[in-house]
């Protein structure tokens, strides 16, 4: 009588379940699909090359134990990697038949030999050195529901993700786009949706990352060759948040990446999460296909906090770190900081910073000063968008026309005055910048902010240009 394979796998599975934890199990185990069973050799179906290095690295005593006991002594394991979903694979199913007559347990393969005893792990959120797989959630557990305040500008929005961290992919809201305007605490609220989750889940794996991270990691892969073991890795997890979604704009390869990664947890039942500053509709250069994905969900706005809100965040604030300050300073602060919780944070803490550093009490002057800088110096902060309508209307070009890959000179320069007030006015990185004006890389705009400083310092006529701007910008 033969064992059907599928019998032959059911009992070493049930076999390895009760030698590791359940994590592991779900995570390296549960994907595998049984394939075949041929006299004594068993076919297993894993997702990636990654996957199978894994298992051959860390479980592979573990299988063959499981298959002695099933199959004898002359069990013999064979890997089939299949690519699911993943792109531009024409030839999704490739399968190794073992060779003949291997009288012990040996794995084989498709393309990579077993040479590499000690495959390094590319990947950034493994810890080293554990043996089962943990991805380290990259939470903040300061950001969590607990001092998320609730408001009218921001009920809808903490409902939504109390709902979703409560019954992650088990809500309507799928994926949670969280959107608002900068320092309205979308990341805050991202945060505490994770950590919620991992509180009441904890076998569930949940990632946080920023979208600006992503892209580099994608791109990293994509040089490295691992693009496969990118995407795999990305598509194990459970609960997978994004943060500043826009910054995927004009990045067609991170989109199409992310396209598929969303897919796949989506048609899984897996919580996708992400923020934005700018609502979908409102989404540049993102594809159709993936802003209509978008909308699948929730969209819920964060909107400016009204003054009760903002009343309760400075006092919250305080009393955590254990200050007291005067209502009417309260008030004061909350009539004139309005539109940013970040920046309501860092007035109070320079409140209070000043007051203990000069051992002076917080006074409403005091007070006023400092809002005087914090409101001066908030209306600095522009954005590269805002830059590059204010350096093209100087020069009487449109935005296309300033981004474009011309070399006509007076373009060239136009755009190198784009990168450098960016540079200088903005907290995004080169390759940010660089993506954000005609998609060039960060070399191009560290290239054009000296060659502004060099012009800036050798040419009149330059100088003038750069003053004016600066004026248009920062008043
Ligand atoms: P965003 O990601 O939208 O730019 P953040 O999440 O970084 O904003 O929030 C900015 C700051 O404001 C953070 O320190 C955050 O803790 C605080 N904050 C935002 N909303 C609230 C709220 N409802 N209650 C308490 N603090 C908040
Ligand atoms: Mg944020």
């Amino acid at each position: 009588m033969t064992k059907s394979a599928q019998a032959v796998w059911d009992n070493c599975l049930s076999f390895i379940k009760d030698n590791i934890t359940p994590q592991a199990y779900k995570t390296w185990f549960a994907p595998i699909k049984v394939v075949k069973l041929t006299d004594a050799a068993l076919s297993i179906q894993v997702p990636s090359k990654f996957f199978y290095e894994w298992l051959e690295e860390h479980y592979v005593q573990l299988l063959k134990v499981a298959l002695n006991k099933e199959l004898g002594e002359t069990a013999k394991l064979v890997y089939v990697i299949k690519m699911e979903n993943t792109y531009g694979n024409n030839q999704p199913f490739t399968e190794k038949i073992p060779s003949a007559n291997r009288s012990t347990l040996k794995s084989q393969h498709v393309d990579a030999p077993l040479k590499n005893k000690n495959p390094e792990l590319k990947n950034p959120f493994v810890i080293p050195g554990i043996r089962n797989l943990q991805i380290e959630s990259q939470l903040n557990p300061n950001y969590n529901f607990d001092n998320f305040l609730e408001g009218d500008s921001n009920r809808l929005a903490r409902s939504a993700g109390m709902a979703v961290a409560n019954k992650p992919g088990g809500t309507s809201f799928n994926p949670l786009l969280v959107f608002g305007g900068v320092g309205l605490g979308k990341t805050h609220l991202a945060h505490a949706i994770g950590v919620q989750i991992k509180d009441k889940y904890p076998d569930k794996t949940v990632l946080y990352i920023s979208a600006e991270k992503f892209t580099q990691q994608y791109i990293e892969s994509v040089k490295k060759n691992n693009r496969n073991d990118f995407i795999h890795f990305y598509q194990v997890i459970d609960i997978l948040i994004v943060d500043d979604i826009q910054l995927l704009s004009g990045k067609a390869g991170t989109q199409d990446v992310f396209f598929h990664i969303f897919n796949h947890l989506h048609q899984n039942g897996k919580q996708v999460i992400l923020t934005s500053d700018k609502a979908p509709v409102d989404m540049q250069d993102i594809e159709q296909r993936l802003l209509s994905r978008f909308k699948w969900g929730l969209s819920a706005e964060l909107q400016h906090p009204e003054f009760e809100t903002r009343i309760s965040i400075i006092k919250h604030k305080l009393y955590q770190d254990g200050v007291e300050m005067p209502e009417e300073i309260v008030e004061f602060l909350a009539n004139n900081i309005k539109t940013n919780i970040r920046e309501l944070e860092g007035a109070i803490i320079s409140l209070i910073a000043h007051s203990s550093f000069n051992k002076k009490e917080i006074t409403l002057d005091l007070a006023k000063k400092i809002v005087d800088n914090y409101v001066k110096h908030t209306k600095r902060e522009v954005s590269i968008d805002y830059i590059q309508k204010i350096v093209s209307d100087y020069f009487q070009m449109d935005v296309d026309t300033l981004q474009s890959k011309t070399r006509k000179r007076h373009i060239v320069q136009a755009r190198q005055l784009a990168m450098f007030f960016a540079k200088k006015l903005t907290k995004a990185s080169l390759a940010s910048i660089g993506s954000q004006i005609g998609q060039r890389d960060h070399a191009t705009v560290l290239h054009a902010c000296k060659t502004v400083d060099n012009l800036a310092s050798t040419d009149k006529q330059f100088r003038k240009y750069v003053e004016d701007l600066n004026k248009k910008l920062t008043v």
